[in-house]
């Protein structure tokens, strides 16, 4: 049987709409309803006829268990965590435990109503007094708000904080720095809130150059916006110094904090001089995130900083019981409407409380361990532009493979022919042909020496038979998409 005859022969399983429009045939229905045992009622006599809904012209009509197999075997089509390692750098994609989704279904938290009088919602702002709490333990700092949805949305917050705290002092400034090696969201977010970026280029070891540093730190910079560990996976080890000069020139330092499953319980960011942070819920205390959200991207501050959070902030009466504060003169005011997205803070506090102190250490302990031995087994395969020490990621550069001219995306689209989602591609900037690894602690040995192995092949591929790698992927169901157009112009429905 030649290839193309077991591709006919598989048809049914790969071309999902043809079967679903196929199938259908006047009259056809997925559910028996029992014969009407009530006088008859005019639709839109009973309901409004705004409500009743025209026919939907070629609606496939299809039993049940067509609709069925149509949505399972989408569902196959998908790459998720929950099939196998997600590679994607900077993106932590970790195993979510199922039971979080739980927690956050029970019914008194699922079903809570923003609008809830106080005194009905004491259990859901004791979860966020909790989770708050817990995460200033976490990262040393003084204050929080949990209210923005997203990693870059608390950068744009943290940014709010800082001007408004500069403007407070009468001391209004332009500039934020952003270090080359910095997340594209950095400086996006400094100029959404209003500030001029300037790029810090970073030394040999891919960290901030102390010099250059000196030389841009002046009377206009607001912030320093630094990413530590940085998009490398490698941790700036001079950051005290770093504090140092932007502290004692009036600037404030801004973390990223995005990637904290390289700190837990082993560095405090509030120990090592920053004055805001953000992280990322959705990322290092675990939530399904590969389809864009909902996420959380509480920002930590310390005490100077404290007047100007978003509002409304959870207070502790002096009767114990819980409340709602809106009373912040200095405030910036809500950055999203209520708590921001309350699901996701209940998971990241049942991630925290299963894991304990302990645990969380165990978590750094185990990504950093991951991402080192998944690097020990691909340096002889692959170019590491720089080799300092990495903790949770580490990135190499396709320089020895462009010699064939295969690049970093083309080896990305080969990892899917083995059985992985690709790492990320082409990011961080600074590295030329990056491939970008996370492995992340949930990953067990088996799993990375399947995933070193198949990096391996691929090398070994790019060198012998490039074609293989250029053309890949062979085994999934569509080939090389134009990813500008899937991406903008996504298609997410059948219409009429
Ligand atoms: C993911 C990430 C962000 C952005 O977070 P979102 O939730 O996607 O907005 C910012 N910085 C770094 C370092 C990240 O990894």
């Amino acid at each position: 049987m030649s290839n193309q005859d077991i591709k006919k022969a598989r048809r049914h399983l790969t071309q999902n709409e043809g079967l679903i429009f196929e199938g259908s045939s006047p009259g056809k229905v997925g559910v028996e309803m029992p014969p009407l045992d009530v006088p008859a009622l005019d639709p839109a006599r009973a309901l409004g006829a705004q409500l009743v809904r025209d026919e939907i012209a070629g609606f496939p009509e299809v039993s049940e268990m067509e609709v069925v197999r149509h949505f399972t075997r989408l569902s196959t089509w998908n790459y998720g965590v929950d099939l196998g390692a997600y590679l994607l750098g900077s993106c932590t994609m970790k195993y979510n435990p199922k039971i979080n989704e739980v927690v956050a279904r029970l019914e008194g938290i699922g079903n809570a109503h923003p609008y809830q009088p106080e005194n009905l919602s004491q259990g859901c702002l004791r979860i966020m007094k909790h989770l708050a709490d817990a995460l200033l333990e976490i990262v040393g700092m003084d204050a929080i708000t949990l209210q923005p949805a997203a990693g870059a949305h608390g950068e744009m917050t943290g940014l709010l904080l800082i001007r408004a705290y500069l403007e407070s002092k009468g001391n209004a400034r332009r500039k934020v720095l952003v270090p080359d090696s910095a997340h594209g969201t950095n400086p996006a977010s400094a100029y959404q809130v209003g500030y001029q970026t300037q790029n810090l280029p970073s030394n040999a070891r891919g960290t901030v150059d102390l010099a250059v540093l000196d030389r841009m730190m002046n009377e206009d910079v607001a912030a320093l916006m630094l990413t530590n560990p940085n998009t490398l996976g490698v941790f700036d080890d001079q950051i005290v110094e770093i504090a140092e000069i932007v502290h004692s020139r009036g600037g404030l330092i801004y973390m990223d904090g995005a990637n904290l499953n390289a700190l837990l319980g082993v560095s405090r960011p509030g120990d090592f001089g920053i004055d805001v942070l953000h992280l990322n819920l959705h990322k290092t205390f675990s939530t399904p995130h590969g389809g864009g959200g909902p996420g959380a991207g509480p920002v930590a501050v310390k005490k100077h900083l404290e007047p100007f959070l978003p509002i409304p902030r959870v207070r502790e009466n002096a009767d114990g019981t819980l409340g709602l504060d809106f009373d912040q003169p200095k405030t910036v005011g809500r950055v999203r409407a209520f708590y921001g997205n309350y699901g996701m803070l209940v998971r990241a506090l049942a991630f925290i409380l299963a894991n304990g102190s302990d645990g969380l250490r165990q978590v750094t302990d185990d990504a950093v361990l991951n991402s080192r031995y998944v690097r020990k087994g691909l340096e002889d395969y692959y170019e590491l532009p720089y080799p300092a020490p990495t903790l949770h990621e580490c990135v190499f550069s396709d320089k020895r493979q462009l010699k064939n001219g295969v690049r970093t995306g083309d080896i990305a689209k080969r990892l899917i022919d083995y059985g992985f989602h690709p790492y990320t591609v082409s990011f961080p900037l600074i590295v030329p042909g990056a491939l970008m690894i996370e492995p992340t602690e949930s990953e067990s040995k088996q799993e990375l020496d399947l995933l070193i192995d198949a990096l391996q092949c691929i090398a070994r591929e790019a060198e012998t038979e490039p074609e293989t790698v250029l053309n890949a992927p062979h085994t999934t169901r569509v080939g090389r998409m134009d990813e500008v157009q899937a991406a903008r112009k996504p298609i997410l429905r059948w219409k009429p």
